[in-house]
């Protein structure tokens, strides 16, 4: 067999029949199997061979246990095939010495112990088989009474130290020339004494639900009153006299401290986040996993929070990374504060932290330590002489509903925490299980977004502005499609979850800006009169703060001239977050020759005065307004004031004559509707416009 492949087969009839629970778990077991880090074997029912571990494999041990199969190294003899299947249909463990040939054809001598996994109803459905290489220590054992130096020998090359204990007349027998671990080993009443006191009650439950005859390994440490840490690996078993009585406890010892400490280190490295010592991803899936076993086999109720540092990235950037890591860090001292030494505190990764919480007896016991967590946020954080404050959203999800499926719980409080920040962030939600779908729904929009981005599927169309008084078309307004595979062409109202996204309205962004810069190039070359055209600007893409650079750098790398392009921006822009740098980017552009328009006037809460400090070239009056025909004064209204400003009017969703001749009494000067041109495909545009007469 092959050092590195493993194999695990399955028998034939695993597919049905009542053979197929104990194939479910003897491919399970075999799964452990692999991992063993010493020799094992396991057998089916009918000794086939399952799988092998790599020690196994690597020691170049028979592939197959059947004798006849690779007689010389076969690590059953003929003699052991009656207990190897009474071991697979009754269960009863044994063990034997064997000779074999490594490799290289040296004689070895292997120890097999053969034991029987058992399923609920003790049934067994496989055979595990352990194998050492014990030619040293094997050999003396079988001579031991002619020739005990042999065997101190073998111990002594092993590091074993073997202890026998006359159960009748109490006296203890020392082999192995191990005298610290000897020391330690020495009991005076109870064979448990030797073990350490945070060990005992463990190892003790252990050796309770051993079954007798059976072979005991355990690791722990020991007992000793000069504080220095020693972990064993013990072996224990009882030897039944000849009347059936138990006779005598053997132990086998071996001081391991060494590996533990090695295995430590590396669970520390794998398991720690080293920013704030918290542990970190591996290490919460592990506790997670631990939360809902715990869940399953006993009705324990826990928690799962998530938590995530609202806008992190901006006060990464404005801030610098030393404060985004001194926030983190203090994240993670208020967390541990927060919450119990019990509960599992782990950093996810960049700004993203989670917390179970184990043993709750009600929803309370979760909201109590987010309401400590809350309170202790609002506290302002000092780095390097600054003070900032900084605010989280928080979902949480409690699993106590014996039918609900506890792998969901992460799921359920990743909703949670996606309302928070939905529902404008620095809050914490509970999971409600009616959020799921909704959700669902959008998560899965995105992600077919995302897809439909790379391949390429999103698209402009192109409707016609009309200049009333010029009687022409001034420009097009490019808008959104996506060419969605199975569901043909769709308007943004489809996808309009995507705009809100953070992440996929920049990208968004980038597909209409370098698809209508192209367009613009090749109509500009073709000698296609256009006017100009209008792009859609959402409010992510004013966050980087570049975005008047970006719109500069791609006009001049597809050489069109800056006043051959329109940004429509919304007032909730204008009105939102960080307005002042909305305002920086909006000027520049304007000062530039970019045109600037404010997009569906009327329908957020801005009035003009608020918006007298950007450079706004046109004013659209959103199409609710147009078609309605109560609104009339407001439509008025909004021309007059809009031209006293010196800002051109556009009217939007005109669809008829009749809007379109009050538009015209009213003095509007730009129109866009239905009634002059739907979007259309870019290569419709120049049959559109020489076609055009109003
Ligand atoms: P918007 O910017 O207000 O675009 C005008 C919408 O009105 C367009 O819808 C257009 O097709 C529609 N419309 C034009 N004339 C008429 C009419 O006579 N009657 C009716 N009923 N509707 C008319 P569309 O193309 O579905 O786009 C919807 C919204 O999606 C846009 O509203 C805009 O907010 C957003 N959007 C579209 N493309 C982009 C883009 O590239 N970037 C961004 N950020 N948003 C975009
Ligand atoms: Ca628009
Ligand atoms: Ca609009």
């Amino acid at each position: 067999m092959n050092k590195s492949t493993v194999e695990v087969r399955r028998s034939p009839e695993s597919e049905s029949g009542p053979g197929r629970l104990a194939d479910a778990r003897a491919a399970a077991f075999s799964q452990f199997v692999l991992q063993l880090p010493f020799a094992a074997a396991l057998l089916d029912r009918d000794l086939r061979l399952l799988a092998t571990s790599r020690e196994w494999a690597a020691h170049g041990l028979a592939p197959d246990l059947r004798p006849g199969v690779d007689a010389r190294r076969a690590l059953v003899a003929a003699e052991d095939v009656l207990p190897l299947m009474k071991c697979a249909e009754e269960g009863e463990a044994f063990s034997r010495y064997l000779p074999a040939l490594d490799p290289d054809g040296v004689q070895q001598i292997w120890r097999t112990e053969f034991s029987a996994c058992r399923d609920d109803g003790d049934e067994p459905y496989a055979v595990m088989v352990t194998a050492r290489d014990v030619t040293g220590y094997a050999e003396a054992t079988l001579r031991a009474e002619r020739d005990q130096q042999r065997l101190r020998m073998a111990l002594e090359l092993d590091g074993l130290l073997v202890r026998e204990y006359d159960l009748h007349t109490r006296e203890l027998l020392f082999s192995g020339a191990t005298p610290d671990l000897e020391k330690w080993c020495r009991f005076k009443t109870d064979p448990l004494e030797i073990i350490h006191r945070d060990d005992r009650d463990r190892v003790a439950a252990l050796v309770a639900a051993r079954k007798p005859g059976e072979t005991g390994v355990y690791e722990f440490r020991l007992n000793r009153d000069d504080g220095v840490e020693t972990w064993v690996r013990s072996a224990s078993k009882v030897l039944i006299g000849a009347n059936g009585r138990p006779e005598r406890l053997v132990n086998l010892f071996k001081d391991i401290t060494d590996r533990r400490r090695q295995s430590e280190a590396v669970e520390t490295l794998a398991f720690k986040d080293n920013l704030t010592d918290l542990p970190n991803r591996a290490l919460f899936q592990l506790r997670f996993q631990e939360a809902v076993n715990a869940s399953e086999l006993l009705g324990e109720m826990f928690g799962l929070i998530m938590i995530d540092v609202d806008h992190f990235k901006d006060i990464n950037d404005t801030l610098g990374h030393d404060a985004g890591d001194a926030l983190l860090k203090r994240l993670a001292e208020m967390l541990r504060y927060a919450f119990r030494a019990d509960d599992t505190v782990a950093r996810l990764g960049g700004d993203e932290f989670a917390v179970i919480l184990r043993g709750l007896h009600s929803e309370a016991d979760m909201l109590r330590p987010i309401q400590t967590l809350q309170e202790l946020l609002r506290r302002p954080i000092e780095h390097g002489g600054r003070s900032f404050t900084c605010s989280a959203s928080i979902g949480a999800a409690l699993h106590g509903d014996m039918d609900a499926d506890p792998s969901h719980m992460v799921k359920n409080a990743d909703i949670a925490l996606y309302r928070a920040k939905d529902a404008g962030r620095n809050r914490s939600v509970m999971f409600q299980p009616s959020m799921r779908s909704e959700l669902e729904q959008r998560i899965e929009l995105l992600r077919d977004v995302r897809a439909g981005i790379a391949a390429g599927e999103f698209l402009l169309f192109y409707q016609p502005v009309v200049d009333i008084r010029v009687g022409g078309v001034t420009g097009f307004e490019a808008l959104m499609r996506w060419a969605h595979p199975e569901q043909g062409v769709l308007a943004p109202a489809r996808f309009m979850a995507a705009f809100e996204d953070q992440d996929l309205s920049l990208k968004l962004g980038d597909v209409a800006f370098e698809a209508a810069l192209k367009q613009m190039r090749a109509w500009l070359d073709a000698g296609v009169e256009f006017g100009r055209v209008a792009v859609n600007i959402s409010a992510a893409q004013f966050r980087s703060g570049r975005l008047a650079e970006e719109i500069q750098d791609r006009l001049a790398r597809w050489n069109v001239p800056c006043d051959r392009l329109t940004i429509e921006v919304t007032e909730n822009v204008y009105m939102g977050w960080g307005s002042d740098m909305v305002s920086e980017t909006v000027c520049r552009l304007h000062d530039a020759g970019v045109m600037i328009a404010l997009d569906d006037f009327g329908t957020g809460y801005a009035s003009l005065a608020n918006l007298r400090q950007f450079p706004i070239d046109r004013l659209k009056i959103d199409k609710s307004f147009v078609q309605n025909a109560e609104d009339e004064a407001i439509v008025k209204a909004v021309i007059t004031l809009g031209s006293s400003m010196g800002m051109k009017v556009v009217a939007e969703g005109v669809e008829d004559q009749a809007q379109l001749d009050a538009l015209v009494g009213y003095g509007c000067d730009q129109v866009q509707g239905y009634h002059f041109g739907r979007p259309m495909p870019a290569a419709d545009v120049p049959g559109f416009l020489a076609g055009f007469v109003q």
